[in-house]
């Protein structure tokens, strides 16, 4: 039985984990992918827009090249963070159900194996299911809901749909890097500089305003999506203009959504939060009204790395605080090691 199951290796799984292990819990973090593969997905190359101090685990950490780390910087270092403190993570195993058996017991089943844990921690993220604009011919093999890298679209017609900064970050991408760049957005998205509407970034703008003057960007202020076929796509515009655009590629980078249907199943509330549906819980101490059920990171309120990695910092110790007053050490082995990572540092 373990005290404490994870899901998700993410920050904010990864900083739940570390804790974890520091507070001496019985832990176990499952991942369907690889560590950190939110950031794994991020485009090849990709500066990210936090300071290292808003990413790291412990301050000091993180040494980019440059002021912000690339994805690759970032990643290694979420990567060596479990691979040096050797964290109990297992990857490329999804959580498929959790039950609550009785209470405070629950029943972890993944496509590899079953475990029982005390509690249960969703740190899943929020990138499950890209939001879809529900047209014809969004299926066609060349649209795509995910930007990986430009080069294979050198030369290449390439249509980006969407107003937030991962559609001005790839059109930025594909228009600096030779592909024959669009960028389809909502006037109001490319006029819009309220970081908290989440807007495109200035530092992400600018260049692209360069990019328009520089005629390797075509701006189109989308009325709407009409219809993707092999080679073209008909858009209108805001005026309700219908034009046809030639395209070879089209990334449709519109935001995407967590699948909360594991916490759903056990009981736990949901609302209707700023970006979509987040689970009900508490602010301080993390857990839903399902008792041993917690939420962190990006699929709730708190959107960034920050946010995830304090959220599992300030839950973890409260829950470990809770579990030795609720429990007395069977064996002198099983003892709490009160202070676990200050020993090995
Ligand atoms: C292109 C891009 C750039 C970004 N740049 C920044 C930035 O500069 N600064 C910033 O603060 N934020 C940035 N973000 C957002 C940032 O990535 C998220 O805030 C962060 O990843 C949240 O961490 P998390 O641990 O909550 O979730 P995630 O990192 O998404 O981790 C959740 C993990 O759970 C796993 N998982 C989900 N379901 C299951 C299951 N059933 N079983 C097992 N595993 C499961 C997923 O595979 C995933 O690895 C960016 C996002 C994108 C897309």
């Amino acid at each position: 039985m373990l005290d404490l199951l994870i899901i998700g290796a993410g920050p904010a799984g990864i900083a739940a984990a570390y804790e974890a292990k520091c507070a001496g819990l019985d832990y176990l973090v499952l991942e369907k992918g690889l560590i950190g593969n939110t950031i794994y997905n991020y485009p090849v190359g990709l500066t990210v827009f936090s300071t290292t101090n808003e990413l790291e685990f412990t301050e000091g950490d993180l040494k980019p090249a440059r002021e912000k780390p690339t994805r690759e910087e970032l990643l290694s270092y979420y990567v060596r963070f479990v691979l040096d403190n050797d964290l109990n993570v297992r990857t490329e195993e999804a959580v498929l159900t959790v039950d609550e058996i009785e209470p405070h017991v629950f029943a972890v089943k993944t496509d590899k194996a079953e475990y029982k844990a005390k509690n249960v921690l969703f740190a899943i993220g929020a990138m499950d299911h890209p939001r879809k604009l529900n047209v014809p011919g969004e299926d066609l093999p060349h649209v795509f809901d995910h930007f990986r890298e430009t080069y294979p679209w050198v030369r290449k017609k390439a249509l980006v749909i969407g107003g937030g900064n991962s559609a001005g970050e790839a059109a930025l991408f594909l228009a600096e890097e030779g592909a024959e760049a669009t960028l389809a957005i909502f006037r109001e998205d490319w006029t819009n500089t309220d970081p908290k509407q989440g807007c495109i970034k200035y530092w992400v703008k600018q260049p692209l305003e360069n990019a328009l003057g520089e005629h390797c960007l075509r701006l189109f202020f989308l009325g709407r999506v009409v219809e993707f076929r092999t080679g073209e796509t008909v858009l209108e515009n805001d005026a309700g203009e219908r034009a046809v655009i030639p395209t070879d590629v089209v990334f449709v980078l519109i935001g995407s959504d967590a699948d909360l249907t594991l916490l759903k199943n056990l009981g736990v509330a949901t609302e209707n939060g700023k970006y979509g549906d987040v689970p009900v819980y508490s602010e301080e101490t993390f857990e839903t009204n399902v008792p041993g059920v917690f939420a962190a990171g990006h699929f709730t309120n708190q959107r960034h790395i920050k946010g995830a990695i304090d959220a599992a910092k300030a839950l973890v110790p409260r829950l470990a605080e809770r579990l030795r007053s609720n429990e007395e050490p069977a064996t002198p082995e099983k003892a709490w090691p009160a202070a676990a990572c200050e020993q090995e540092s």
